[in-house]
């Protein structure tokens, strides 16, 4: 079978280096916010071009500590509204309500599976204060187009990094596209840790400094709580693995792209249709996400072919249980969660398998 991702043999590749790391935070006697969460800090900052990087427990509480860290700053206010595209992972969502404001869906660009500023524009209230636009499956949402919108609104701009470090547009990365951004190193994700961990970035040196009181029980300094805080830190074992994956990533992400370039090329089957992928730059392909209306019937076949596949979403958020009678049907995002299929995506994928993987795409009657 060709596994969807392997994530064993993604870390296997720096076993010895993944093993000095930890020895080397384990000898240290120190295992919460030291040198390694400091220096990770500082090397994520730097590669996504931001002042100011803040890790935290995962992806999810990163969002969260943004909404948090911009109501104690009075920048939000239970209530607000927050326009979310609506075939986002959950944790978008969950992020928003989790602070009491108010997630209002956008159906994404079809062609895109993103947010822009078109979807977005027609949502705005007088009631709006921010965007959440998600970098999905790996590929920049219309980062200039929500940048404009946001601006001439007035509203925050957030970004949800979680599937795309690295993405670039213009020489500019992930991160710092946004007035801040959260990203997730789940082990699945194109940075992953081995464990949970997560980060927010930003050049807003307020709003670092309360997202780092956020998880840390509203404590800036020792004893002293200012803020109604929670416990959400990244541990310096994550951050010293995290350190050593990331010299890698750029290297990863080629990889990546090398295997969605040559999905792109041989995939020809008039019942599956490829992603529209505008510019390689633009794209990490944390998932290489097809679309077809036999999708059911698609994933049966390569599964008997030997090829692993998942659906990035089967239920979208709208219709979970969580949310039930909270939101409005989004009748696009519906038509998507149905057709979407991501193929196997991982940057140690061997010519032979994107090859079979091919293949038995092909063969799809
Ligand atoms: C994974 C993910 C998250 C949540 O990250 P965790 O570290 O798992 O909490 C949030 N948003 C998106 C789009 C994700 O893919």
């Amino acid at each position: 079978m060709i596994p969807f991702l392997g994530l064993k043999d993604i870390n296997a590749k720096y076993r010895e280096e993944l093993l000095e790391a930890a020895a080397a935070v384990i000898d240290t006697g120190w295992y919460i916010r030291g040198q390694s969460v400091a220096r990770f800090e500082e090397a994520f900052a730097s590669y996504c071009g931001v002042k100011h990087c803040t890790g935290v427990g995962n992806g999810l509480d990163a969002l969260t500590l943004i909404f948090k860290a911009y109501m104690a700053l009075g920048k939000l206010a239970v209530g607000d509204e927050v326009i979310v595209p609506a075939n986002t992972y959950i944790a978008s969502i969950l992020a928003i309500t989790e602070c009491g404001l108010k997630a209002v869906l956008a159906e994404p660009v079809e062609q895109s599976f993103n947010l822009a500023a078109e979807q977005a524009k027609p949502l705005i209230t007088d009631r709006t204060r921010a965007i959440l636009m998600v970098h999905l499956y790996g590929q920049l949402a219309d980062v200039s187009g929500l940048r404009a919108l946001a601006d001439f609104h007035g509203l925050l701009l957030v970004e949800d990094c979680a599937q795309a470090h690295g993405a670039s547009l213009r020489g500019r990365r992930a991160g710092s596209f946004g007035d801040a951004a959260g990203f997730s190193f789940y082990p699945g994700k194109n940075l992953g840790a081995l464990g949970d961990a997560g980060a927010v970035t930003t050049d807003d040196l307020q709003l670092a400094e309360r997202v780092r009181a956020l998880g840390n029980y509203g404590s800036a300094k020792k004893y002293e709580n200012e803020l109604k805080g929670v416990n959400s830190r990244l541990d310096e074992i994550q951050a010293a693995f995290l350190a050593v994956k990331l010299k890698y990533l750029d290297r990863e992400t080629e990889a990546r792209r090398n295997v969605a370039r040559q999905y792109l090329n041989g995939i020809r089957n008039p019942l599956v249709s490829l992603p529209a992928v505008p510019s390689f730059e633009q794209h990490v392909f944390h998932l290489f996400v097809v679309r077809s209306p036999e999708r059911a019937r698609l994933q049966v076949h390569l599964e008997q072919q030997g090829v692993e596949t998942m659906v990035h979403y089967p239920v979208p958020p709208y219709h979970q249980k969580a949310y039930l009678g909270t939101f409005p049907e989004c009748p696009l995002s519906t038509v998507l969660h149905q057709q979407v299929l991501s193929l196997p995506m991982s940057p140690v994928m061997c010519g032979a398998d994107i090859d079979r993987v091919i293949s038995a795409v092909n063969a799809f009657r």
